[in-house]
């Protein structure tokens, strides 16, 4: 499937697909967690984001939101011919660039880029490799990031393990294409940030408002539906996992008591829904 799409008031949020990986053991991405506690909510994940022994199926996938004649674009995936130390991310090339047409998008046309944050699978199509150099993908778009993810990122590429910032961030700041802007800010037409910290300290979410419908694209605060029911769940890369679980506890909430449109950046096959109230936790239910 290239793309998916959902209608909230007067927004279209479409989905474009990267990469789409099932049968995951679920220890890789969840802290100490073991295929059968997984499978205890079988009844509800499978086989949708889960198989019936509890491995796990995780999505990466952009969401494109028209509002009022712009069209946002949230966490451009991982891109092609990158170099990471991820085997699954590493020198992949993938037909991202054809979906995203097929699903009616020029790259030229996108006017914002959003990002929840910025892990290798949140921003590496906004460069692409032209003759040896690695070149915006789209020139007609500001980027946007917190000041807090951007330090937190030239922090971790100092170590030298990744070169997302060298690759897919410094080339846009460098083309004059990047915004520092603030984790709450209003973007006008519905949209608006706020500020998801724990994943990473920058991470923020987007909301989008239109007629009196909600819709929230959540980026990684949350990976995978089972999170909804076991709050408590860290995923690997979480870089504060109790601030990260505090984020999960109070934007669930919220999204439970509004009734939003909720969008997950990782989940699999359905990935929008709505989250229900299930005593201290929550389900996810999707559309
Ligand atoms: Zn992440
Ligand atoms: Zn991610």
């Amino acid at each position: 499937m290239d793309f998916q799409r959902w209608q909230v008031g007067a927004c279209t949020l479409t989905s474009v697909v990267e990469n789409e990986t099932a049968h995951i053991p679920p220890g890789l991405f969840f802290v100490g967690v073991k295929e059968e506690d997984v499978a205890r909510h079988a009844s509800w994940l499978v086989p949708d984001f889960a198989d019936e022994r509890g491995r796990v199926t995780l999505r990466v996938q952009a969401f494109v939101v028209e509002s009022r004649g712009r069209r946002v674009l949230v966490d451009p995936c991982v891109g092609n011919f990158k170099n990471r130390p991820m085997p699954f991310w590493n020198q992949q090339n993938w037909p991202f660039l054809e979906r995203f047409a097929a699903a009616g998008f020029a790259p030229e046309r996108i006017d914002t880029v959003v990002h929840t944050h910025l892990h290798a699978d949140h921003c590496g199509w906004d460069t692409r490799l032209r003759d040896g150099a690695w070149v915006p993908t789209f020139p007609g778009a500001r980027h946007l990031y917190t000041q807090a993810e951007l330090d937190w990122i030239r922090a971790e590429s100092n170590s030298g393990i990744d070169g997302v910032y060298e690759d897919s961030i410094a080339p846009i700041l460098e083309a004059g294409l990047g915004d520092v802007v603030p984790p709450d800010l209003d973007l006008g037409g519905g949209l608006r940030l706020e500020a998801t910290p724990g994943h990473t300290p920058g991470h923020v979410s987007l909301w989008v408002e239109s007629e009196g419908e909600t819709a929230l694209v959540s980026g990684d605060f949350l990976h995978h539906p089972v999170q909804c029911a076991e709050l408590e769940w860290a995923e690997t890369g979480d870089d504060d996992p109790d601030q990260a679980r505090a984020t999960r506890r109070r934007v669930l909430g919220r999204a439970a008591d509004t009734r939003a449109l909720f969008l997950g950046t990782h989940f699999a096959t359905r990935p929008a829904g709505r989250v229900e109230r299930r005593g201290e936790a929550f389900r996810f239910v999707p559309l």
